[in-house]
């Protein structure tokens, strides 16, 4: 068959093939939805597809080297467009509309998820999705394709719209114009209104595993196959958080996470309330938001045998080994990882930590043990 040239999007056969065959046979769909959890490649995944969508090259696609290649490379492509959660700045906006320093400001995030599909901006405030970029968005949508191929949109972070703004796209989505290619991205499925889902080709992708993330690390960064501290970073399912741990070392992050976690399985409540209360000394935000991607790590370790195949390391095993604890179904596993997610979204807007944590312990207490 076929193939697509992916260089960033990595692992997820599936999902690579069911692209390439709609692709290849043009029977793509007009909106697609990517699901799955952070830096499992849905961006790089939306961007390459779009990539090889608007080449021009009559060999592999994206060539990365032609005209539409280079334009889509520098966010400067006609028909292509970005929607994703920013967290703006008050000379971002006047009026509750975007100035031209939020116009630019926006572009640069653009810019950097295209660099960096994997990781994902730190935001320092509550990041949303602005309506006047929906609406631009929108616009030229309608307008249609100006250089007469399809007009493209990738719409990450879905389930972060306000309402204002999901209105305006659910518009769209109903009755696009013909050509029209649109890429709804979202962490959680369950989150996102149900007349999107209804109309949306929804692929998930799964984590992926240790062997696939270390092969990335030691390719892209250089680093020794046998170097130690890999072994600490590639258990997450996730390159995106991988590589966040790989460049910020935290080896406090990575004990109090333990010690939380254990806590917290073990239901001990007394104990618990001390160790939140001697976290929040620690009082730096990144090392919070690192402690849950620690805390993650461990949830998935606990659950699963480590030694599986590497395509379906987490989803589309029936009967997986229980290796401890008390994580018991693919679901539970899930709202587990829910929660952590929501506990990192609730640091990188800045939350009080205690708060988070106590939220976060309840939550684990109830669902492993199904009492408050
Ligand atoms: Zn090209």
């Amino acid at each position: 068959m076929e193939k697509i040239g992916w260089k960033q999007f990595v692992g997820q056969n599936r999902i690579k093939e069911v692209l390439e065959a709609a692709f290849f046979n043009q029977t793509m769909g007009h909106a697609y939805l990517f699901c799955g959890d952070m830096g499992t490649g849905k961006f790089a995944a939306a961007f390459e597809l779009a990539m090889a969508v608007h080449c021009e090259s009559a060999q592999v696609k994206p060539c990365y080297e032609c005209d539409s290649c280079r334009k889509m490379l520098h966010y400067s492509h006609p028909d292509f467009h970005v929607i994703m959660p920013v967290s703006l700045q008050k000379e971002h906006r006047s009026d509750s509309k975007l100035t031209e320093q939020g116009w630019k400001y926006i572009s640069e995030c653009v810019n950097e998820r295209i660099r960096e599909p994997y990781l994902p901006r730190m935001h320092s405030g509550i990041p949303n999705v602005p309506v006047d970029w929906v609406r631009e968005v929108n616009h030229a949508i309608h307008r249609g394709a100006l250089k007469g191929g399809r007009n493209i949109a990738i719409l990450d972070g879905i389930e972060m719209m306000s309402k204002e703004s999901a209105n305006a796209m659910l518009k769209t989505l109903e009755e696009p114009p013909a050509g029209t290619l649109m890429i709804l991205i979202s962490q959680r499925l369950h989150t996102v209104l149900p007349t999107i889902v209804s109309r949306c080709q929804i692929l998930r992708f799964s984590c992926l595993s240790p062997e696939q993330i270390s092969s990335e690390l030691v390719s892209r960064y250089g680093i020794a196959a046998d170097d130690d501290r890999l072994k600490e970073v590639v258990n997450t399912g996730s390159l995106g958080q991988s590589i966040y741990l790989w460049e910020n070392p935290d080896e406090e992050a990575s004990i109090v996470a333990q010690e939380f976690w254990a806590l917290c399985v073990k239901n001990d409540w007394i104990d618990i309330a001390k160790k939140i209360d001697q976290i929040a000394l620690i009082n730096n935000y990144s090392s919070y938001e690192k402690m849950f991607i620690q805390i993650m790590n461990l949830i998935r370790n606990s659950f699963f045998d480590r030694i599986v195949d590497t395509e379906n390391y987490i989803m589309g095993i029936c009967s997986p080994k229980v290796a401890l604890d008390k994580v018991r179904s693919v679901d539970q596993l899930e709202q587990l990882l829910g929660l952590c997610e929501q506990a990192i979204n609730r640091i990188r807007s800045r939350a009080a930590i205690s708060l988070v944590l106590v939220d976060f312990a309840i939550s684990v207490m109830e669902k492993l043990n199904g009492k408050k």
